[in-house]
């Protein structure tokens, strides 16, 4: 789950990192009061689920108080279109003391799952793109992988910055440390912490993504779900306990098990479709919960197709056949469907298929069933 970077820094202040001093304004919030309690030159930020709003124009610094209230104006309500997540309207927006910057540097602790630790990772390129970085001057990123206790200072000396700045820094990454471990999160980013003229570090920017499998356990966390941020689709899915990723194909796809539905993916991309969700509706999925899964999937206007894939265990074919027939009725389904079924009661569910009088291509194998999504 993903937060706003006015929540990201709140935790930072509990945890003792340095945030500049700032006001949340939503619609209609008294700009103006704000922008006077802050004082001038303040920066006005978007508060969206996104990076890289710096270059999209959702941030900007203003100078004084008449181009505050006019950035504001400008910022809220607007439509930001940044190349990390589309186009997002902006609801809410920070209003922040600026920071005299004397150098922006980068700092995150992340899961590393290739070697199955966090990694604490520092750069001087602050308040740049850092996958652009790591691109082009690899050497400028500093990773120190964490297997037992961290100690972040060994790492933070690689930048040759004053021992006081060092320290400071140091300091930072534990206390970061500490929040990731206490509550769960998979990435923490502080892109650019900053160090001013008087060597003061302070954290301008927050990002901070947690383990959404963990958030039974943090009500705190989960309160801050900004449920517009989220995917509507997803949105659903989780209201319909389906396990469900939207994606940007064109071909649906229903399958039962995790695995068989990665494996189905493959095969929409063999017949060189894509597609346009990964969807697991369980083992022992109820008529109910097929239909919820049909409506989700022909609600995407990217779809062109619906390709079944169900291996009948606990799930029986003719139990699913059912539930297929009378969710594509009841939801007057327009599009083609595709159905494999492989497992208990296989003849009796295609027997059901055929003789529905809809319209359905019943494949015996995936090699058939690559063929026909080739031709839609
Ligand atoms: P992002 O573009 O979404 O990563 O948003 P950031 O919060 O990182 O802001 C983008 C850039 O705006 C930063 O890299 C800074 O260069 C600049 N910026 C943000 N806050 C301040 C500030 O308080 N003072 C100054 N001078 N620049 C700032
Ligand atoms: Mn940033």
């Amino acid at each position: 789950m993903k937060i706003h970077e006015y929540q990201a820094k709140a935790l930072f202040k509990e945890y003792g990192i340095n945030v500049p001093p700032s006001i949340l304004c939503e619609e209609n919030a008294k700009i103006e009061c704000s922008i006077e309690k802050i004082g001038c030159p303040c920066v006005i930020k978007a508060q969206v689920h996104s990076g890289a709003r710096g270059k999209a124009g959702g941030v900007k610094l203003a100078k004084d108080y008449d181009s505050a209230v006019k950035i504001s104006n400008e910022i809220l309500g607007m439509e930001l279109k940044s190349s990390q997540a589309g186009v997002k309207k902006v609801n809410k927006i920070l209003i922040e003391q600026a920071v005299d910057i004397d150098r922006e540097l980068y700092l995150s602790l992340t899961f590393d799952r290739a070697n199955e630790c966090i990694a604490f990772i520092l750069s001087l390129e602050g308040g740049m793109d850092i996958e652009e970085v790591a691109k082009i001057a690899p050497e400028k990123i500093h990773t120190d992988f964490i297997k037992k206790e961290f100690n972040p200072y060994k790492l933070v000396q690689k930048l040759r910055l004053s021992e006081n700045i060092s320290l400071k820094i140091s300091e930072i990454a534990q206390k970061l440390y500490k929040l990731l471990l206490e509550k769960d999160a998979t990435l923490i980013e502080i892109n650019p912490l900053v160090v001013t003229k008087m060597e003061e570090v302070i954290a301008i920017d927050a990002k901070i993504n947690f383990d959404d499998n963990a958030l039974f356990k943090h009500e705190d966390i989960l309160s801050l779900k900004d449920e517009k941020e989220e995917n509507p689709y997803e949105l659903q899915a989780q209201k319909d306990g389906l396990n469900y990723i939207k994606m940007d194909g064109t071909i649906g796809c229903m399958v039962n098990g995790a695995g068989l539905a990665m494996a189905t993916m493959d095969v929409i991309r063999l017949a060189g479709k894509d597609a346009a969700n990964f969807l697991d509706v369980g083992g022992g999925a109820s008529s109910e919960k097929i239909e919820k899964a049909f409506k989700l999937l022909i609600s995407d206007k990217n779809l062109q197709a619906v390709f079944i894939n169900i291996f009948g265990g606990i799930l029986r074919c003719d139990f699913l056949a059912e539930g297929v027939k009378n969710a594509i009725k009841t939801l007057n389904v327009q599009c083609p469907v595709i159905v494999r079924m492989e497992g208990t009661n296989k003849k009796q569910g295609a027997e059901i298929l055929n003789n529905s009088g809809l319209k359905f291509t019943v494949v015996n194998d995936l090699n058939k069933a690559i063929e026909v999504i080739r031709k839609i």
